[in-house]
This record gives structure tokens, C-alpha cells and sequence, in this order.
């Protein structure tokens, strides 16, 4: 499973349809059931699991399935120590081992997609949706003909349709993949930014705590900071968030209960499971969320759903944007009308003409899947290269420079393997450490790792730099 606070949900459902109760595996469980289920699990008496990415490491003895649900979901990803994709060493793991292994998604990965189309994988495709309902219909916003009032976020054509939909007590989610408040917080009399003194990035306004967070390194401070002539700052916001998003459905909609669905407010919430609950009954009419809400929760009321912002370029630059984007909104429009037929999701976008929003109202996924392939194969991009991504990271900026300079310059130039960089990473500076990039882009035929390794090997590398090696990067910050 790809998300923590999912585990409970599934493990009930396990109960119903297998009347077996797995063994839960994740971060958050304590040592000493840790303990007892590695135990069990090495013992082969605990023959089920759910489990988190690093389940894969449990000592089996005898697996005979691995189950990947969400498998185009990117936390499968460990980015921080040692890298590695939970999914693909389960693949590798069940090919070794040779047994079989499922991988679930409505949304399939590219390269999951390419490699069914490829044969390599078999194809088996669920023709009718759970309950035999239809997907959501999908209405696209366009914020330029109907745009939001000065300083707000939600079109005003949208309003009056929304309100009728509350009053029909329907459930509502307004979803927006940013947390916090407003992610640029800045003094006009001083001319003070709160950035992160430990990263390159801005600090967060977090309304419910009153605090400035770095969300790379946790960093927090308060907003009363000293201006000019000792009077204190007087800080404005910009830059939209969740909890903003939150206050102004608050003023659309005083007299109704609101949720903020984000991993800020629920994965670290003792009452996330009540909060759950309630939303399953229908207890809770407008829920704000994060992406948190798309992975694979079963919220039977929630028929409608409005994205505060739709476009790709939202997400940032990123070679799979696109993938990732039309994943997401698709998830999501899958949260809609789970129960019902009537369900409606709003796009909000500048970009009206976008084909990601329209191969949403496509029935057909396959039309961007196919268009998302030619574009990689144009660019050639991964399925059709292979990517590795060496982070070069210290305090000192001056020598990180020079060894990823030198890294290049050490690097024998050949015909299939390109190498781009080094640049300074988009985010410079994360926890006091500089970091730069390097790019390597070759042939999938080929398998590189001993040249990388002799590579990096001749430069040897003093103890104050970390020298990072990403297999098949997801993240490029
Ligand atoms: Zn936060
Ligand atoms: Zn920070
Ligand atoms: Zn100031």
C-alpha cells in the first residue's frame, strides 16, 4: 500500500471479505510489534501482510504473491537514505523468487502501461466499474471566462451551483494539492521574505498552529519578528494553500460543517479514524483536501468534487507532469460517486484547452496514454531510456561546485550515455546542504552500473560531500 493512513480502511475490508486479519506494517506501528510481526513472518505463522514499502524487506520464507495496490503511486519511491522503489524490487523479488505479482491501478504508470502493451506484462482489465456505476461527468471551469473575484479562488459561476448542491446535502470536496496556507510570506516594510534558513525555499503559513513551517525540514517560526524602528513585522500572504482554500469555503458556506482532509491535519491526528467514520456517514458535507484524499479511500456520499486547480504546470517542472497530473485527477474523479450515478466533478483551469482535461472526459484512458507515449518516445524519455540522477550534496558550496565539476570532466564521453549537468538542483539549499545535479540518459539495453560506479569510484570524494546515485529518479527538486 502506498499511503499509512489507508492500511486501517483496507484491513477492515480484508476482514469482510476473507475473514482473515492481516499482520499491519509501517512506520508509525511500535518497536515491539514490529518485533512480533518480523518474528511471525520469518516463523511463517503470519501468513498475510499489509504492509508499507519496507514490508518488502520482511523475511519471508515462503511468498508465494505480492499484491502492488496504487502502483503507479510515486511514494513507492524512498527518496531520503537509501533510495529504492518498493515496486520494482517487489517485481524483481517475484521474478527471482518466481511467483506471480498483481500490480492494481486504475491509473497505470507509463511504464506499467508500455510494458502490458509490450507483452511483458499480462493485461487484465476490470470492464465495470465497482457496483456497475458510471464514472463522474466532468465539467471544465474555465477561469478565464468565469474567474474568481479579486484575492479568491472559486469561480464565481460556480457558486450558485454549489450552494443548490449543499442544500440537496450532497457531499462536497474542494481539493487543492498544496498544504497550508499561503506558501509566500512577506513584510512590505522591511522587505523581509520568511524563506527556510535551512533550504532554498519558502516557509508555509500554517493557520491552525499560527506558524511558519519549512515542509522539507520541518523549520518553524512565529510570525511576531522585529521590523524597523522595533515595531513588529506586518506580514502579507500570497500563494494559495489548502487552509486558504478552507477560509473561503468557510465565508461561502458559515452555517456548515467543514473537514480539511490534508497529511498535515490527518496523518498525525489522533482522532484521523473518527474523522474518517464520520466522513464514510455523511456527517461531514464539505470536505478540503489534499492529494491524501485521492489514493483509494471509499467515501460513498461524495458525489461532487471541485479542483481548485487543475493545470499541469501547477505541479512544476517535471518530466512526468503530465502522467502525473492526468493520474491524480483521474484518482480523484474516482473518489466522486462511488455510490451513486448523478456525480460531477468541476475542473477549475486557465488552460481550457488542455488534452489532459480532455482525455478525462474521454472514456477512453488509452487516447493520452498513447499520446503521452509518442510524446516520450520523441523526447526520449523513460519507457524508451533509462535515466540516473547523481545528487552532489554539502555545506560547503564552493567545493560542491567543484566536484560536480570535476565528476563531469572525469566522465568518458561515449555514444549511449549521455551525460547533462551538473545544475544547481531547483531546490538549492535543503537542510543547511547545497546540491547539485547531474543527468545520465542511456539505451534500456544497456546496464551502466559497474562504468557509474568505476566512474565515481576515480573520484574520490572528500567526507564533507554525499555523493547520491538515484536508479530511475521520480523526483528531479
Ligand atoms: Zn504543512
Ligand atoms: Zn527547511
Ligand atoms: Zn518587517
Amino acid at each position: 500500500m502506498p499511503e499509512i493512513a489507508l492500511t486501517k480502511q483496507i484491513a477492515e475490508r480484508f476482514k469482510d471479505y476473507f475473514d482473515a486479519e492481516p499482520a499491519l506494517w509501517h512506520s508509525s506501528i511500535g518497536e515491539k510489534k514490529k518485533k512480533n510481526i518480523w518474528k511471525g513472518v520469518s516463523e511463517n505463522k503470519i501468513k498475510l501482510v499489509l504492509g508499507a514499502r519496507s514490508s518488502i524487506f520482511l523475511p519471508f520464507q515462503n511468498l508465494k504473491l505480492i499484491v502492488i495496490d496504487e502502483e503507479h503511486d510515486s511514494s513507492y519511491k524512498q527518496e531520503e537514505g537509501v533510495s529504492y522503489n518498493a515496486r520494482d524490487m517487489s517485481i524483481l523479488r517475484a521474478s527471482i523468487e518466481k511467483f506471480p505479482i498483481l500490480l492494481i491501478s486504475a491509473t497505470p504508470s507509463i511504464e506499467s502501461y508500455y510494458n502490458s502493451k509490450n507483452k511483458k506484462y499480462f493485461y487484465v482489465s476490470l470492464t465495470e466499474r465497482y457496483k456497475n456505476i458510471s464514472l463522474p461527468n466532468i465539467e471544465i471551469v474555465d477561469l478565464i471566462n468565469a474567474p474568481a473575484d479579486k484575492g479568491k479562488f472559486i469561480s464565481n459561476q460556480l457558486i450558485p451551483k454549489l450552494k443548490k448542491i449543499i442544500k440537496e446535502k450532497q457531499q462536497v470536496l474542494f481539493f487543492l494539492n498544496r498544504r497550508g496556507h499561503s506558501t509566500y510570506i512577506m513584510c512590505y516594510e522591511c522587505k523581509k521574505r520568511l524563506v527556510c534558513p535551512n533550504c532554498s525555499i519558502g516557509l508555509v503559513f500554517h493557520q491552525t498552529s499560527k506558524k511558519a513551517i519549512c515542509h522539507y525540514c520541518d523549520y518553524k517560526t512565529s510570525l511576531t519578528q522585529k521590523c524597523t524602528n522595533n515595531k513588529d513585522c506586518e506580514f502579507t500572504f500570497y500563494g494559495l494553500g489548502i487552509e486558504r482554500v478552507f477560509e473561503e469555503v468557510q465565508l461561502i458556506f458559515p452555517e456548515i460543517k467543514i473537514q480539511i482532509f490534508s497529511s498535515d491535519s490527518i496523518n498525525n491526528n489522533k482522532n484521523s479514524e473518527q474523522i474518517i467514520n464520520d466522513i464514510e456517514k455523511n456527517k461531514i458535507p464539505i470536505l478540503v483536501g489534499t492529494q491524501l484524499i485521492s489514493k483509494g479511500f471509499h467515501f460513498p456520499s461524495l458525489n461532487y468534487i471541485v479542483v481548485i486547480n487543475s493545470d499541469t504546470n501547477f505541479l512544476g517542472s517535471d518530466i512526468r507532469a503530465s502522467e502525473k497530473n492526468f493520474q491524480l485527477l483521474q484518482q480523484l474523479s474516482g473518489r466522486a460517486g462511488r455510490e451513486e450515478n448523478k456525480a460531477k466533478v468541476f475542473l477549475q483551469t486557465n488552460d481550457p484547452n488542455n488534452k489532459i482535461l480532455h482525455s478525462l472526459s474521454n472514456s477512453d484512458p488509452k487516447v493520452f496514454y498513447e499520446e503521452e507515449l509518442l510524446f516520450r518516445e520523441r523526447a526520449y524519455l523513460p519507457p524508451f531510456s533509462k535515466l540516473v540522477s547523481i545528487i552532489v550534496s554539502g555545506a560547503n558550496q564552493f567545493e560542491v561546485e567543484k566536484i560536480s565539476k570535476k565528476l563531469k570532466q572525469s566522465f568518458l564521453l561515449q555514444e549511449k550515455i549521455k551525460i547533462y549537468g551538473p545544475v544547481t538542483a531547483p531546490i538549492f539549499k535543503i537542510r543547511g546542504k547545497y546540491r547539485m545535479r547531474l543527468l545520465l540518459k542511456y539505451d534500456v539495453s544497456l546496464f551502466p552500473q559497474k562504468f557509474i560506479k568505476n566512474w565515481l569510484d576515480m573520484n574520490i570524494v572528500s567526507k564533507n560531500i554525499k555523493l547520491e546515485v538515484d536508479v530511475d529518479p521520480v523526483s528531479f527538486l
